[in-house]
C-alpha cells in the first residue's frame, strides 16, 4: 500500500495525462484475485472512492480519484501464451507491451491497440482497436472469457457458455460490471509485416487526402491505414500483415498521393512498430481527446481536418485517423456492447503539449475541434478515446436501445455503482447521477 507521505506516493498516484492531478487515500497493488476481491470489499464497506486500474491511460483519468481508494493492478501482469491452443491468458493489469513480447516468439498476435505502455485492461473492455483489426476483428472479438471480481467480491466467470449477458457488456461496457482480472484471448498467425509510410507537407496534404479516398475502397481488409494530420502536414501508415505475396502491392497502392510522398517501405517487427508512438505519447505529457466514427473520407472531413491542422495551437496537436471495417463491420451491431462498428474510420482531435499556459487554448482547440468533426459523424462513438465524459455522451454513444440493456445489467451485477469511475452505466432504476470526472 501507498499513501500520502510515502515514497513512492508521487510516482504511484500520477497516470498518463499529466492534466490529471488527484490525492488519493491509499494506493493498493494486489497481487492475486483474491486480494483484489478483499479490497473490492473494503471499498463497498467503507464507501470510499474506487479506481481501478490497469495502464492508467484513460483520457479523463478514471484510474485516479481524490481521497478515495486506488486498486492497481499492475501486479498482476502475467502472459501465459500456449501456442498449440493458440490463445493467451493475460492479467488484468498487463499493458500491450507485456501481450506482444510474450506472443511474438510464436508469431502469434491479438488485434490491440498502437501504443504499447497502454493497458490491455481498459482497451479490451472498451473494444480495441489496431492494425489488424481488419483482418482480425477489435480486440473484443478475440476475447474467449474473462475472470471477474463483480462489486459483492465474488470471483465469476464470464465467456459464451458462462454468463453469456456479462461477457456481452463486458464487451466494450468499460470497467462497469467488475474487475477483470484475466482476460483469455484467441490468438491468430500474424505472418509477414510490410510498412510503408509517407510524409506530405501541409500544402499536399488536401490533394492527398483526396487521392487517399479514392483508393480505400480497393484496400483489401490485410490492410491498414493510418494518418496523422498536423500543422507540418500528413503522415500516412500502410501497414499489412498475413500475407507476404501481397504485402508490398498492397501498401505501394497508397504512394505518389500527391506527388511523390517523402517516404516508402519501411523495415520493421511487429514488436518494434508497436512501440514506434511510445516517446511521442509518454505518461505525463498533457491529453485531450475527442473522437469518433465517420463512414468515408469525404470533402467535408477532408476540409475540416486540414483546417483544424492549420489552426493547430501546438506542434503535437493532430487529427489521427486509423481505418476500420473488414472483420470489425462482420460482428452483428448488438453481439457486444460496443458501438459504431459500421465506421470507414475512426478519428481522434487530439491536442499534445506539456506546459500548462498552454492548457486553455489547446483543450478549446481540441474540444472546437472535436465538435466539428463530430457534426460530420456517426451518433455511435468509442467511449475509450473521450476526453469528455457524462451521461448524455454515454447514452448517445451506445444508443439507447444498449444503454438500457447495460443498465439491466449493472442493476443485477452492481446495484449500487461501486464501480463508478468510468464511462458510467448508471444502474436501472438508480437515481443518484454518476461521479463525474473531467480533465480540465
Ligand atoms: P486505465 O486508466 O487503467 O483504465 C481505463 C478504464 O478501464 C478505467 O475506468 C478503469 O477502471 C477500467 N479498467 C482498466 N483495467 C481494468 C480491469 N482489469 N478491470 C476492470 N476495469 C478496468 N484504444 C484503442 O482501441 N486502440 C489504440 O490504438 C489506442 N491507443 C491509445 C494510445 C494511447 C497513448 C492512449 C492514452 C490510449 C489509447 N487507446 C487506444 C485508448 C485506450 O484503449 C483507453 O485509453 C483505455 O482506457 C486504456 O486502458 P488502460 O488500462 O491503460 O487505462
Amino acid at each position: 500500500m501507498s499513501g500520502p507521505g510515502d515514497a513512492d506516493y508521487e510516482q504511484r498516484r500520477s497516470v498518463w495525462n499529466g492534466m490529471i492531478d488527484r490525492r488519493p487515500h491509499m494506493i493498493l497493488r494486489p497481487k492475486t484475485t483474491s486480494d483484489v476481491s478483499e479490497i473490492v470489499c473494503f471499498a463497498a464497506r467503507t464507501g470510499l472512492p474506487l479506481s481501478v486500474r490497469c495502464g492508467g491511460h484513460s483520457f479523463p483519468g478514471f484510474s485516479t480519484c481524490d481521497a478515495g481508494i486506488v486498486l492497481d493492478l499492475t501486479r498482476i501482469k502475467d502472459v501465459t501464451v500456449d501456442p498449440k491452443a493458440r490463445i493467451a491468458q493475460v492479467g488484468g493489469g498487463a499493458l500491450l507491451g507485456d501481450l506482444d513480447r510474450a506472443s511474438a516468439p510464436f508469431g502469434l498476435v491479438t488485434p490491440a491497440g498502437l501504443v504499447s505502455h497502454t493497458g490491455a485492461g481498459g482497451l479490451t473492455l472498451g473494444g480495441g482497436m489496431g492494425w489488424t483489426s481488419r483482418r482480425l476483428g477489435l480486440t473484443i472479438d478475440n476475447l474467449l472469457s474473462a475472470e471477474v471480481v463483480t462489486a459483492d467480491g465474488k470471483v465469476v466467470e464470464a465467456s459464451p457458455q458462462k454468463d453469456a449477458e456479462l461477457f456481452w457488456g463486458l464487451r466494450g461496457g468499460g470497467g462497469n460490471f467488475g474487475v477483470v482480472t484475466r482476460f483469455t484471448y484467441r490468438m491468430h498467425p500474424l505472418g509477414p509485416i510490410t510498412v510503408a509510410v509517407w510524409q506530405y507537407g501541409k500544402d499536399q496534404t488536401r490533394e492527398a487526402l483526396r487521392n487517399l479516398a479514392l483508393r480505400v475502397p480497393t484496400a483489401p481488409r490485410s490492410l491498414t491505414l493510418t494518418l496523422n494530420v498536423t500543422v507540418d502536414g500528413l503522415s500516412l501508415t500502410a501497414f499489412h500483415s498475413g500475407d507476404d505475396g501481397l504485402g508490398t502491392a498492397a501498401v505501394m497502392a497508397f504512394a505518389d498521393l500527391a506527388g511523390p510522398g517523402d517516404g516508402g517501405l519501411v523495415e520493421t517487427d511487429y514488436v518494434s512498430l508497436q512501440c514506434r508512438s511510445d516517446a511521442a505519447m509518454h505518461p505525463g505529457r498533457r491529453y485531450y481527446g475527442r473522437g469518433g466514427f465517420i463512414s468515408a473520407l469525404d470533402g467535408p472531413v477532408i476540409d475540416c481536418m486540414v483546417d483544424l491542422s492549420q489552426a493547430a495551437p501546438c506542434p503535437d496537436a493532430e487529427i489521427y485517423m486509423i481505418q476500420l471495417g473488414g472483420a470489425v463491420a462482420d460482428v452483428p451491431e448488438d453481439a457486444t456492447a460496443y458501438s459504431g462498428r459500421a465506421g470507414g474510420f475512426y478519428w481522434i482531435v487530439q491536442p499534445i503539449w506539456d506546459d500548462p499556459a498552454d492548457d486553455a487554448r489547446c483543450l478549446s482547440w481540441g474540444r472546437q475541434g472535436g465538435k466539428r468533426m463530430a457534426d460530420l459523424s456517426q451518433s455511435e462513438n468509442y467511449l475509450n478515446e473521450q476526453g469528455d465524459v457524462g451521461k448524455e455522451l454515454t447514452i448517445k454513444a451506445y444508443g439507447a436501445a444498449k444503454y438500457d440493456r447495460l443498465a439491466q445489467l449493472k442493476q443485477r451485477v452492481d446495484p449500487t455503482n461501486l464501480f463508478r469511475l468510468n464511462q458510467n452505466i448508471a444502474p436501472a432504476g438508480h437515481v443518484k447521477p454518476p461521479v463525474r470526472a473531467s480533465s480540465s
